[in-house]
């Protein structure tokens, strides 16, 4: 560590923030460092959010697109269990469980619903409302936001006093500049859709100030299927509801997931809510042996030997086709993948009848990372305290999905980004106050 020296660049984008140290600088305007920046706002800190975007809270709104499932209403007991074992989330997310998530929606005027599953939305069923409260009360409490800003990293200084500061380096539309700020929260996001601004560049920052990270890798992702023509012609984009998909150990037998949902059929491949639940196992899977059958049964609702009977009387002058969407309802895309996957058990009723039930579909790689909806990976846990700052630099805390934690869709990815974040901003004031 060294003394300050301000770096007195030209700098046209706010010239009061040169040579002047911040309370807290934040840097990626996503859930976690928004929560971040309204804690320290709240508690009177001078904050900066930084964003390499021409916008904050990209993701989140695209989060909007499929209704902003923001929480689960289950009990805090199965609701933490949907992150890995061992894992602090659960301490973040006690703080600021489910209720507080709707509480803090509510207070923005934005009421929320319980929907079937159990999942939470606001009633609105998108972002844009709920981000532009948010930001509205962030700039009330005084928080300036600087888009257009990559940050290329910091280095820890000693300001007169002698205490610890950070010099921040950021790549801004008018070249580059050093800001100077007392704490900081990196909540630079995963590393998937890097055109919405999590690209998991700052992973080669981290990692060169020995801080150690795991690679991103896809998670709540789709999987590649090389469909025929037809298939990738008439389905691509239809869903594929409602169904069981089953996943075997291939060496115990034993079944390792089993739920009933919906899928989506892909152009290449297979995604939606029931393929990404299952994505972590399937990849665990997919490392260990290669390869992965997706069992899928057709017709929950009816037992195998149901269908038998309905299939065992004469067809006559009907078409296959016609035949098993009079006597099952079986239509589309059901029917073209039986035809797809199970063409030589079509004429048999007791094999047709097995394979309706299991429909193997074979998948062996994951969708690529940028398509996923999140990512698993990212900067191990263990560097981190409490209060999620890092061990090795005083006043420095991360939140997020930066941080390697994992969980499926349904509301869980959000609450523990909003959860480390008030984990962190809560942390950095106390630290605030502390250094005064
Ligand atoms: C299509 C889609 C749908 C989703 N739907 C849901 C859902 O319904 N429910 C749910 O719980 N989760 C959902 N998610 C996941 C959820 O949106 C993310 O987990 C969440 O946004 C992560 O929040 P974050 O604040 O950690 O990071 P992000 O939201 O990714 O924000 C990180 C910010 O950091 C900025 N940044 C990165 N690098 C730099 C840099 N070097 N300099 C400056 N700024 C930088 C980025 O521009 C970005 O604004 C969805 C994700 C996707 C892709």
């Amino acid at each position: 560590m060294c003394l300050v020296t301000h770096v007195g660049q030209k700098y046209s984008g706010n010239n009061i923030l040169i040579n002047k140290i911040l309370d807290a600088v934040v840097v990626g305007g996503g859930p976690a460092g928004l929560m971040a920046a309204s804690r320290m706002a709240a508690a009177g800190k001078r904050v900066a959010v930084f964003d390499a975007m021409p916008s904050v809270g990209r993701k989140f709104l695209r989060a909007g697109v499929g209704g902003l499932n923001l929480t689960h209403s289950e009990a805090f007991e199965p609701f933490t269990s949907r992150y890995q074992p061992d894992m602090p989330v659960t301490g973040w997310v006690r703080d600021f469980d489910a209720d507080r998530v709707r509480a803090w929606a509510a207070e923005l005027g934005i009421e929320t619903y319980v929907g079937s599953s159990g999942r939470v939305f606001p009633v609105q069923q998108k972002a844009s409302p709920l981000l532009r409260a948010w930001l509205g009360q962030l700039r009330t409490l005084g928080v300036e936001f600087f888009t257009r800003h990559r940050w290329l990293g910091w280095t820890s200084l000693l300001d007169a006093n002698g205490l610890v500061i950070q010099a921040h380096r950021f790549l801004t539309p008018h070249g580059e500049i050093v800001i100077h700020s007392r704490c900081t929260v990196l909540a630079l996001g995963g590393g998937s859709w890097s055109r919405l601004g999590s690209d998991g560049q700052w992973l080669s920052i981290l990692s060169d100030k020995a801080l150690a990270c795991q690679p991103l890798t896809a998670s709540n992702c789709g999987f590649d299927i090389c469909w025929s023509k037809h298939i990738q012609e008439q389905f691509a984009g239809t869903p594929l509801k409602s169904v069981t998909l089953n996943i075997h150990d291939p060496d115990t037998g034993k079944n390792l997931f089993s739920r009933r949902g919906e899928a989506m059929v892909a152009k290449h491949g297979i995604q939606g809510s029931l393929v990404y639940a299952a994505s972590r196992i399937v990849n665990q899977l997919i490392q260990r042996t290669g390869s992965v059958t997706f069992y899928w049964d057709l017709l929950p609702d009816l037992g195998e030997q149901t269908i038998l009977q309905r299939i065992s009387v004469p067809q006559g002058k009907e078409s296959r086709s016609n035949f098993l969407r009079k006597r099952l309802g079986l239509t589309g895309l059901k029917l073209a993948l039986l035809y797809e996957f199970a063409q030589g058990h079509m004429q048999s009723p007791d094999k047709l009848a097995a394979v309706i039930k299991s429909l193997p579909i074979t998948v062996s790689t994951a969708r690529p990372v940028d398509e996923a909806i999140s990512t698993a990976g990212g900067l191990c846990l263990s560097e981190l305290d409490e209060g999620l700052m890092l061990r090795k630099f005083l006043g420095v805390y991360c939140a997020g999905e930066m941080l390697d934690w994992d969980a499926p869709t349904g509301g869980y990815l959000l609450t523990a980004c909003f959860a480390s974040g008030n984990c962190a901003g809560n942390a950095a004031v106390r630290y605030l106050e502390e250094q005064k």
